[in-house]
C-alpha cells in the first residue's frame, strides 16, 4: 500500500458518501442541473428524462455500484 493507494481509497470513499447522500435526496427535489457528487453539469437530456436527477450519468452509475456494494456488505 503506497500513498497513491491511500489517496484512491479516500477519493473512492468520498465519492461513495457523496453519491449516497445525493441519492437520499433523489425523487424529492427537482434537479439543480449540477451533479451533487462531482459538481459538473448534468446532461440536459438526462434531466429531461428524469427531472429530479441529482447526479450526472457517471456519478449515477457510481451510486448504483455503491448501492450494490452496500447491500452486499449489509447482507
Ligand atoms: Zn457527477
Amino acid at each position: 500500500m503506497d500513498e497513491a493507494d491511500l489517496a484512491n481509497d479516500r477519493a473512492e470513499q468520498f465519492t461513495a458518501d457523496a453519491v449516497l447522500a445525493a441519492r437520499a435526496k433523489m425523487d424529492t427535489a427537482p434537479s439543480t442541473g449540477i451533479c451533487q457528487a462531482c459538481h459538473e453539469g448534468i446532461e440536459p437530456e438526462r434531466i429531461q428524462a428524469n427531472p429530479t436527477a441529482q447526479l450526472c450519468r457517471d456519478c449515477a452509475a457510481e451510486a448504483e455500484a455503491a448501492r450494490k456494494r452496500s447491500q452486499r456488505v449489509g447482507g
